[in-house]
């Protein structure tokens, strides 16, 4: 097969798979806050020649030969996310977000050491120091939570502080629908001397276009994801601060041989290239209309769940993401809630909620976000829509049992989740949310 043979007749059967994911994201509503869907000039430069070379070291300090054009676009994005963010320095090769994670453990603490981190059932992230992650493991995770009315415990936070003395501490959630406290964590950070790293992974792409109060001010070091709200490839970011570099002139240095040599090999350049594009997309001005459509449509959404009789955690959202509470419906029902949503088109996951009552492989609820279907065009007008859909399907598929007793659960949910897939209500849903599909499509033919 010749090298230039398209993917087309080289492999079909890839090509298929494709072709299907395609029409997937095509004919249904992605949901999951953290998915989106990126540009043709994103993907366009994560599928360039870049994939082939290898780069180990950092821009002018490379380990390889035939540099001039990896050089030129790790800095290109290097000064872009610098211009987007006001921040000092920046480190674009992490693969991913629990790689930039790791390489902040890596650069600032020795095994053993106390770090702080908003807990996973709690809506953190398992890399803030969840007990089975190595943040958890290699060092000693103390864990904030939610109160019982949804919102970060601060206090919670300071005694434990004060309690434990963490060297990191984390603000930064994956399930949390409300503003982060940032200035109040510098607070508690300052009066600790611990170092802060604020995780905006999920709403970097609303820190970029101002609908999220930015921590650059109040942290010392800020990481992210790539392919979240900020819309780029599958990738991430670490990012020192002035208030960092004030703190610990070494940080930045820190960090880069925290990445590399530390934990990671040649950086993937064609992934550095599609980071500079969707940076280059984040700076351009209808960017900030997109980051303030998805809060408005986040909002639209929780108005339209509440009027049709659906509980949302904290009853409402600042941000791009909604924590449905599925208990007025019984405990342990997020699984039926997934299920039903899938079975009328709309991808999301279930989650925990604030003193999850059940368990965190049954929660009780589910989390779902308008970063995706705002990309796609939709307004308020058209939350309205998604939300008599969403409420109609959690209301056939959460009237199914979920039994306490752990040893009946198994035919329950078989059960259950049959007489999901065969709802005649469920099916005329989808077709409602094919129709909608239809009128935003997302490649234009
Ligand atoms: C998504 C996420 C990560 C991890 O990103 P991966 O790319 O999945 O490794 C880290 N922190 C937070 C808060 C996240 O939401």
């Amino acid at each position: 097969m010749a090298r230039n043979t398209p993917l087309r007749t080289a492999d079909r059967q890839v090509f298929e798979l494709i072709e299907g994911e395609t029409t997937r994201q095509e004919n249904g509503l992605e949901m999951i806050p953290s998915e989106n869907h990126s540009s043709v000039a994103v993907r366009e430069a994560l599928g360039s020649v870049f994939t082939d070379k290898y780069s180990e070291g950092y821009p002018g300090k490379r380990y390889y030969g035939g540099q001039e054009f990896t050089d030129k676009v790790e800095n290109l994005a290097i000064e872009r996310a610098k211009k987007l963010f006001g921040v000092e320095h920046v480190n674009v090769q992490p693969y991913s977000g629990s790689p930039a994670n790791h390489s902040v453990y890596f650069a600032l603490c020795e095994p053993g050491d106390v770090v702080m981190g908003q807990s996973l059932t709690a809506g953190g992230h398992l890399t803030h120091g969840w007990k089975v992650n190595f943040s958890g493991k290699i060092y000693k995770g103390v864990q904030y939570s939610v109160r019982a009315d949804g919102i970060i415990d601060v206090e919670e936070a300071r005694k434990l502080a004060l309690e434990h003395r963490p060297k990191l501490i984390w603000v930064g959630a994956t399930a949390y629908s409300r503003e982060l406290p940032f200035d109040e964590f510098a607070k508690i950070a300052e009066e600790v001397g611990a170092y802060l790293a604020a995780d905006i992974s999920h709403i970097s792409g609303l820190v970029a276009g101002g609908a999220h109060k930015s921590p650059v001010p109040h942290v010392h070091i800020v990481t992210t994801t790539t392919h979240k709200t900020l819309r780029g490839p599958r990738g991430a970011m670490v990012m020192v601060t002035k208030k960092g570099i004030e703190k610990d002139p070494e940080l930045p240095s820190k960090i880069d041989k925290a990445v590399f040599p530390g934990l990671q090999g040649g950086p993937h350049d064609h992934q550095t290239a599609a980071i500079a594009v969707a940076l280059g997309e984040a700076l351009q001005p209808d960017f900030r209309k997109y980051a303030e459509q998805i809060v408005k449509n986040s909002r639209a959404l929780a108005k339209s769940l509440a009027e049709n009789g659906i509980k949302v955690v904290t009853g409402g959202s600042d941000n791009h993401l909604l924590l449905i509470d599925l208990t007025p419906f019984g405990i342990g029902k997020g699984l039926y809630g997934q299920e039903a949503l899938e079975a009328a088109g709309i991808t999301v996951n279930k989650n925990t909620i604030p003193a999850e009552p059940c368990s965190p492989f049954y929660p009780s609820g589910v989390r779902l976000g308008t970063p995706a279907i705002t990309t796609r065009g939709m307004k308020e007008k058209e939350m309205q829509e998604v939300g008599e859909i969403i409420s109609s399907a959690l209301k056939i598929g959460c009237v199914h049992p979920f039994p306490e007793e752990k040893e009946k659960r198994e035919t329950a949910i078989a059960a259950a989740k049959g007489a999901i897939r065969s709802d005649k209500g469920l099916k005329k849903l989808r077709e409602e949310t094919l129709k909608l599909c239809k009128e935003f499509p997302l490649h234009k033919k």
